[in-house]
């Protein structure tokens, strides 16, 4: 293809490059980010990973991960490093809202962007765009752009495990968004060394007692079920974030218990944080909770996981939700 020849141009003399990913990043933000970082930099590049937000402490594993510049923390220099980028590469998000004050520093960037990402419908604002939305992850993507840049030998242990942590974490460990690439590609990184085992570890096994038990604080007290629409709601208060000292990170994960109900087609967990109410939306098979989030909660993503956000009270979008959740989800007899 023309496109990877062109990238291949682009990026034959050594360039400054910043990669952005979105803000409150997961495993496929950071390990897609980290890992394009670190085999750019053997190509003698100079890269810069700029993260919206901090990222989880579980991810602390991930090589290079100290590095990355949080625009919360360094706003200015952040802004800086846009500014002075030749190529700004743009990962797992599809348009420059997600990236706060720093998307209309990239809009008004002279440098090549590239967008590699999974969601659907993405912004026309990049000059190169590898998105698929059948993807598992980005980090799948960024394997197969390393691999059309030809250089797959370059993939050692450390990107591999960046680019693993992506598809385990975006899959739920293979449970779903799979398809037989995300497959290849993990067998692949197996086989040049990548710990799978030990991954997985890493990744789940790492709750806090906090975390722990306000898992059980959510599902014994705070879940609401309507069973003729198959939907599960959990919600958080103010005082809940207040009484369990929740934190970044603290919820993550919470919203797929719903769906190991017997029975259950969607999830919805509402939070009503210190400044804004926050949703994420889980369902299974066809139903859209992507449509729902775009349609009525100012958010988005993809069909079978996505969220949104709302300056709004925590009960009047678990109202919101109700009244149209029946435009998504078909009526059962109970
Ligand atoms: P989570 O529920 O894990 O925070 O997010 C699940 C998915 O929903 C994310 O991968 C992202 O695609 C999408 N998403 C979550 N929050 C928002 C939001 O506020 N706006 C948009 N456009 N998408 C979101
Ligand atoms: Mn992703």
């Amino acid at each position: 293809m023309t496109e990877h020849s062109e990238i291949k141009d682009l990026l034959s003399i050594p360039k400054d490059i910043v990669i952005l990913t979105h803000r409150n990043p997961d495993g496929d933000a950071l390990g897609s980010s980290l890992a394009l970082q670190q085999y750019l930099e053997k190509k003698g590049h100079v890269v810069n990973v700029i993260l919206p937000s901090e990222y989880p402490s579980i991810f602390h594993f991930l090589k290079g991960v100290e590095r990355s510049n949080v625009y919360d923390l360094k706003q200015e220099h952040c802004l800086s490093l846009i500014e002075k980028s030749q190529v700004i590469f743009c990962l797992d998000f599809n348009g420059l809202d997600r990236i706060d004050k720093m998307g209309l520093k990239v809009e008004e960037s002279k440098a090549k962007k590239i967008l590699i990402d999974h969601h659907l419908d993405p912004e026309p604002f990049a000059d190169y765009v590898y998105s698929e939305t059948s993807a598992s992850s980005t980090c799948e993507l960024v394997y197969q752009f390393i691999e059309d840049q030809e250089d797959e030998n370059l993939i050692d242990i450390h990107i591999g495990e960046c680019l693993l942590t992506g598809i385990i974490t975006d899959t739920g460990s293979f449970k779903y968004s799979t398809n037989p690439r995300c497959y290849e590609v993990a067998s692949k990184l197996k086989k040049i060394g990548v710990d799978d085992y030990q991954l997985n570890d890493k990744i789940y096994n790492t709750l806090t007692e906090k975390q722990l038990r306000l898992l059980g604080h959510c599902l014994a007290n705070r879940l609401e079920l309507i069973p003729e629409y198959q939907t599960g709601i959990v919600t958080l208060t103010r005082d809940d974030y207040h009484n369990f000292q929740i934190g970044r990170g603290d919820t993550e994960g919470i919203v797929n218990y719903v769906l190991m109900m017997n029975g259950m087609k969607v999830a919805a967990f509402i939070r009503e944080q210190p400044t804004i109410v926050k949703m994420s939306f889980r369902s299974k098979g066809d139903i859209s909770v992507a449509d729902l989030a775009r349609n009525h909660f100012n958010g988005g993503g993809h069909k079978n996981a996505a969220g949104g956000a709302a300056y709004a009270k925590l009960e009047d979008i678990v109202s919101r939700f109700k009244k149209e959740l029946p435009k998504y989800v078909q009526k059962i007899s109970t």
